[in-house]
Order: C-alpha cells, then sequence, then structure tokens
C-alpha cells in the first residue's frame, strides 16, 4: 500500500495491529476518522487511554474492575458459596447477562495452551486453589469452551483440588463443541448452567 503521507501510514498501521482488522479496513477506518470532528477521535484516544491507565483487575476474582474489589465479588446478596470460573470478562458478561447465575466468579485470564506458550503459572490457577482451601466455597462450576484446552485446564484445575472436599460440576454442554462461550445464546448458556453436571461424569464421556 502506498501512502502519499506518512501520518496516514502510521495511524493505518497502528489501527492493522488489532485482531481482524486488515490494512484495507485499517485505512477506511482511519478515514472515517479524519472526516469526523476532531472532538470524535480525541474522546476516542481519550477513552483507550483512561482505560490503561486506570483500569484495575478485582483482587478477588481477577475480573476487569474499575475498583480493587469489583461490583460482583462486593455485592453482599451473590452467593460466595458457588464460584464459575471462566477464562476471561467476555464469559462473565455473557452468564451475567443470562441472569440465571447469582454465585461469584473467578477470572483465569486464558487456558492452558502450550503451543502459545501458556501454562498453569500464567494462569489465575493457583490463588483459586488457595480460595477453596479457605473453606467458604462448597461448589465450582468450569465454565471454560470446549476445546481440547478447556479440557486440559479443567483435568488440571480438577488435579490440583484432589483431596479437598470441594464439588466441581461443568456447565451442560448445549453448547457444541469448540464453540467459545460468548457467541451460545443466553437461553442456551442458561439452560447449561442450570443444568450442569458432576465434573466426574464429563471426564467419563468419551
Ligand atoms: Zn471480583
Amino acid at each position: 500500500m502506498e501512502f502519499s503521507s506518512k501520518l496516514l501510514e502510521n495511524a493505518v498501521y497502528e489501527m492493522s495491529q488489532l485482531p481482524g482488522i486488515g490494512k484495507r479496513t485499517a485505512l477506511r477506518l482511519v478515514l472515517h476518522l479524519l472526516r469526523q470532528p476532531e472532538t470524535q477521535t480525541q474522546q476516542l484516544t481519550k477513552a483507550l487511554g483512561a482505560l490503561r491507565e486506570d483500569i484495575k483487575f478485582c483482587t478477588t476474582c481477577h475480573s476487569i474492575s474499575d475498583t480493587d474489589i469489583c461490583d460482583i465479588c462486593s455485592n453482599p446478596g451473590r452467593n460466595r458459596e458457588i464460584i464459575c470460573v471462566v477464562e476471561d470478562i467476555r464469559d462473565v458478561m455473557a452468564i451475567e447477562s443470562t441472569g440465571q447465575f447469582r454465585g461469584l466468579y473467578h477470572v483465569l485470564g486464558g487456558k492452558i495452551s502450550p503451543l502459545d506458550g501458556i501454562g498453569p503459572q500464567e494462569l489465575n490457577i493457583s490463588s483459586l486453589i488457595e480460595k477453596v482451601k479457605s473453606g467458604e466455597v462448597q461448589e465450582l462450576i468450569f465454565a471454560l469452551s470446549a476445546t481440547m484446552e478447556g479440557d486440559t485446564t479443567n483435568f488440571y484445575m480438577y488435579k490440583q483440588l484432589e483431596g479437598i472436599d470441594i464439588k466441581t460440576s461443568t456447565i451442560a454442554r448445549g453448547i457444541g463443541v469448540n464453540d467459545e462461550l460468548e457467541y451460545a445464546d443466553e437461553v442456551t448458556l442458561g439452560r447449561s448452567i442450570l443444568n450442569r453436571i458432576p465434573f466426574e461424569n464429563a471426564l467419563k464421556s468419551p
């Protein structure tokens, strides 16, 4: 792509670093911004800058939060005995929108994927095990996507919990294999949480 302006080229390059944005789309977006009032671009850069500067991760569940303890963890109406284990905040948002879950969450920050260099140490697993050992939690729901990495992560956590008196379950698979949680419709996802099955049973199925 030949650019008549270095400024334009730089902006397109930075935009094209985003996932799913190729050079052509990046150019279209940048030109769109140029046609809009300057204040719109300023608001965009201000929002992104503030996001990076001020964002916090909840010290309890590791979800993205504006405060040290997120709104869900600090809500006295939530059931502290049941924790839903998810990959990232998109899953928290998807499950919250079903309105079917009143427990707490634990955000792992991804799933075990040796090919991508992500081992258990890169994820928030040890803090989960510590939380369980502290006693208040009665049940863990593994709500990771039904991929090989998701299964590996579930099994790793399950092994770490060996010898600890806790109920583990996994969400029922109305959600197809390889489907990411965030794409499941609310009714299906809500139902799969209500119809969760003991993790041991999931292990036996082929
Ligand atoms: Zn939290």
